[in-house]
């Protein structure tokens, strides 16, 4: 049961083919028009005291998507009361029962697929398949987290001991769990943290991206319709600083899990470790500068097919995306001009079409910074490809896929989250350089390996410090329960969300002795 049994993933939609994607593209069409409307959910009940701002669709500034009220400390105070007050109830509930909520707000999400793909995509630009994959692994987390919670926390383990003693372990919940999600995976990690929290006795408060704020609230929506009790999820959409700064030093907050900077975590760890009280569990998955490496022997279309998906999917903005290509210089001429090529092709432009590859990024701030390092590399960087940009795209934040020569990873000062590839050209010889230099920017999220080789793949896996190596293959999309997801060093903690330990973190222990 732990490690998946007969568990079956949600299965989409193949937008390939008409009779899928005719009926989804008329479904999405009567949500064009659509203002959905999103606020703090507190007990249950939608709260509309506060400031209020006007969501604009990221790819096109023109279009309105709705509505948020913005939650201030004062919702927080309550919010923390309620969860804290619901904490004992839902903890003595059968896992079974927590288990069916969950399952039954996966069913809900499905129901409403269209909708909260349509959401995604006016809300954060994705694209159509994004927002298939999106709903799919949503959902994937509610049935994976049900059965592993059954299995984890349904009944204790008897252990071995002395005549005349029973001995047993067993699991509970924490208290009150923070969740803080990003706007990259607006509907699946705000999911995936929430569901594994609630099946494992917590009750949660859920801390959405303000970029993302009307995905969440309208999956709150769904969990309380699904039956979650109004005591045990509490929805705080607002500004970061403000509501994390008055959650994480309160004392009745028994666990973070947060998915966003390294930066962010930092400041998060700090903060528990200074504060008075319980010490409880961060559970952070952050950032990445995430390398591919292919060899003389790799196939280059596969290649090319595998970098494309791994760099400009979801234009770039997934922390498991591929940031530095590292060609084998005696192939490097070859792929460059295979992948310029295939760059050329690519689609930029309005997510809502069947057409796009690339959608924008997520908002003016992102699409600066990436501007700004587009500039740094024209000066110092070897150009080799930019993917053509529509006039219409001016309506929205939106950034050529392009790719740059560089002479390593240490370049690289930061994170650069959008569609930028850099390449660097590396002697068959200096392979050990290569992964010394990858592991010395100090994260471990992804790993691409292209070779033909068993014996060099192996060789790059094993020394390479990464949390997720894919050989062969593009890198990012780990499937729950099939590639459990996280990294080590500055890019998280673990456990992996959508494996067989993830709730682990979620729980507390217990061993009961009775003298019989
Ligand atoms: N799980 C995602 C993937 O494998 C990435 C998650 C993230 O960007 O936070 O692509």
């Amino acid at each position: 049961e732990i490690y998946g049994g007969e568990r079956r993933n949600s299965k989409g939609l193949n937008i390939h083919i008409a009779a899928h994607l005719n009926p989804l593209m008329s479904h999405l069409a009567e949500w064009r028009n659509t203002s959905w409307d999103a606020g703090p959910v507190i007990n249950g009940t939608r709260r509309r005291d506060g400031e209020r701002s006007e969501v604009r669709s990221p790819y096109d500034q023109t279009q309105s998507v709705g509505y948020v009220v913005w939650a201030n400390e004062s919702h927080a105070a309550e919010a923390v009361e309620v969860a804290a007050s619901g904490f004992r109830k839902w903890s003595e509930r059968p896992v079974e029962d927590r288990a069916r909520c969950l399952e039954k707000y996966a069913d809900l999400m499905e129901a409403h697929m269209e909708e909260l793909m349509a959401i995604c995509c006016r809300e954060a630009g994705k694209t159509m398949q994004d927002g298939i994959d999106e709903v799919r692994e949503a959902v994937d987390f509610c049935r994976y987290y049900a059965i592993q919670g059954r299995a984890r926390f349904g009944k204790a383990i008897a252990l071995p001991g002395p005549t005349g003693e029973s001995n047993e372990l067993y699991m509970e919940g924490r208290g009150v769990f923070l969740c803080i999600s990003p706007w990259n995976f607006p509907l699946a990690i705000f999911t995936g943290q929430i569901m594994a929290a609630l099946v494992a006795g917590n009750t949660v408060i859920a801390k959405p991206a303000e970029k993302t704020s009307l995905l969440a609230h309208r999956a709150t929506e769904l969990m309380l319709e699904a039956g979650f009790p109004p005591d045990v999820i509490q929805l705080l959409p607002g500004d970061g600083g403000t509501i994390g700064g008055k959650l994480t030093p309160d004392p009745r907050i028994a666990g973070i899990a947060f998915t966003g900077s390294t930066q962010v975590a930092h400041i998060l760890n700090r903060t528990l470790a200074l504060r008075e009280g319980p010490i409880v569990p961060l559970i952070a998955e952050t950032g990445g500068q995430n390398a591919m490496i292919v060899d003389s022997s790799a196939l280059p279309e596969q290649v090319v097919q595998d970098v494309l998906q791994s760099a400009f999917a979801s234009a770039g903005q997934r922390c498991s995306a591929l940031r530095v290509l590292y060609l084998q210089q005696d192939v490097a001429e070859r792929m460059e001009t295979l992948l310029a090529g295939a760059m050329r092709e690519l689609s930029v432009g309005n997510p809502e079409l069947y057409s796009t590859d690339v959608g924008p990024v997520i908002d003016e701030e992102a699409q600066s910074a990436l501007q700004q390092h587009l500039q740094e590399l024209e000066s110092s960087a070897r150009f080799i490809a930019r993917a053509p940009v529509p006039p219409a795209c001016q309506a929205g934040y939106f950034i050529a896929p392009s790719a740059y020569g560089i002479s390593g990873i240490h370049e690289l000062k930061t994170e650069h989250f959008g569609p930028i590839l850099h390449v660097v050209r590396y002697k068959a010889e200096k392979l050990d350089e290569v992964i010394d230099e990858i592991n010395s920017a100090g994260y471990g999220l992804t790993l691409g390996i292209h070779s033909r080789s068993e014996s060099t793949a192996a060789y790059i896996e094993q020394r390479v410090k990464v949390g997720n190596c894919y050989i062969n293959r593009n890198q990012v999309g780990a499937v729950v329960g099939v590639q459990p997801f996280g990294g080590r060093g500055l890019s998280g903690t673990g456990p992996k969300a959508g494996g067989p330990h993830y709730l682990l973190r979620f729980a507390t222990e217990r061993t009961r002795t009775i003298n019989t």
